[in-house]
């Protein structure tokens, strides 16, 4: 029998919402709003320049998420400058910066290298620290060990792609690497202390919502602190579009309210303790084929599945055992 966790002193996380929340976490350890910005600096991956596969994940086409300001040939500092004057226009309240090394890889390279570009986007007086976006075949002992001194002098996320957390999806996808090696990169980095997210995505192929919703008892138990969620969207132009149009029997794709159903189920599951930073993804549509949701941003997304937790009277964890 489900035994249901009753919250009569108010939910662990500390606050009135139905979900541990990135944003109100944030502001709760450092003590301010945050912005991230976006920074391409010019890395590859092991499954893209050949040293482990070519062509990358079937699904990638980082174009489809990275800002315009964002181009590689541009330095760290001037993408800095760019993405600043972009929020501040976008956004009243735009408070503190992170530098976010988002595209392809962000450690892959000599701890010389990452040392060079993370000090210059430290060297900025309104960034704060940084976002580090990464594979778990990229990190190794030498590289975690820079991680956390660096931790020491700024705020520091480190963010995992894990994707899925079963073998035969990750090779379908070209991944490059195993869930064994992920589970080891979140361990190498728990020891260490450093604050460290992972992001899965819900509809890869040959997954059935069975085994997806299997990977919040998965999740729950991983050493980490963040995870980010996102559908799976098909870019246009990908090998993954192409696998679509060949095997569309194998593609659980939701529809926004598929997911709506789906992400509250998997939520009510997932370990109280894990901060959730995303449940969705929003590339552009004029990149996307298939399924798309119409023009919900990310903000109305996340008040829709609060409405819904409201309306169910559940909340992150209550079905977690
Ligand atoms: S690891 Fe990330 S950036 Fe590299 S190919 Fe895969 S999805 Fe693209």
């Amino acid at each position: 029998m489900e035994v249901e966790k009753k919250i009569s002193d108010g939910y662990p996380w500390g606050h009135e919402r139905r979900f541990n929340a990135f944003a109100d976490n944030f502001r709760k350890i450092h003590g301010m709003r945050m912005q991230k910005v976006s920074i391409d600096a010019g890395f590859s991956c092991p499954n893209r320049d050949g040293s482990k596969g070519t062509g990358g994940c079937t699904y990638c086409n980082n174009k489809a998420f990275n800002p315009s300001y964002c181009l590689p040939s541009k330095s760290v500092s001037l993408q800095i400058e760019e993405g600043i004057e972009f929020h501040k226009k976008r956004y009243r309240k735009s408070g503190s910066y992170l530098a976010y090394f988002q595209a392809y890889s962000n450690t892959y390279g000599s701890v010389d290298k990452l040392a060079d570009l993370y000090n210059e986007a430290l060297s900025h007086n309104e960034i704060k620290g940084l976002v580090i976006g990464t594979r778990p075949d990229c990190v190794n002992d030498e590289i975690l060990d820079f991680l956390k001194d660096l931790s020491e002098r700024c705020i520091l996320l480190l963010d995992f792609g894990i994707e899925s957390c079963y073998d035969k999806t990750l090779v379908r996808i070209n991944r490059g690497h195993s869930f064994r090696d992920a589970v080891d990169a979140l361990e190498a980095s728990a020891k260490r202390g450093i604050d460290t997210g992972a992001h899965f995505i819900f509809g890869l192929p040959g997954e059935t919502r069975q085994e997806m919703l299997k990977e919040s008892e998965i999740i729950s138990g991983l050493p980490l602190q963040r995870v980010k969620f996102h559908q799976l969207q098909i870019i246009r132009g990908t090998a993954m579009e192409q696998d679509f149009y060949n095997n569309p029997a194998d593609f659980e794709i939701f529809t926004w309210n598929d997911y709506l159903d789906f992400i509250i189920k998997f939520i009510e599951r997932l370990n109280p303790n894990i901060v959730i930073e995303r449940f969705t993804g929003e590339a552009p549509p004029r990149f996307l084929t298939g399924e798309i949701w119409g023009r919900k941003r990310t903000d109305q997304i996340i008040g829709l599945i609060e409405k819904r937790l409201g309306e169910l009277d559940t909340w992150q964890g209550r079905l977690y055992k």
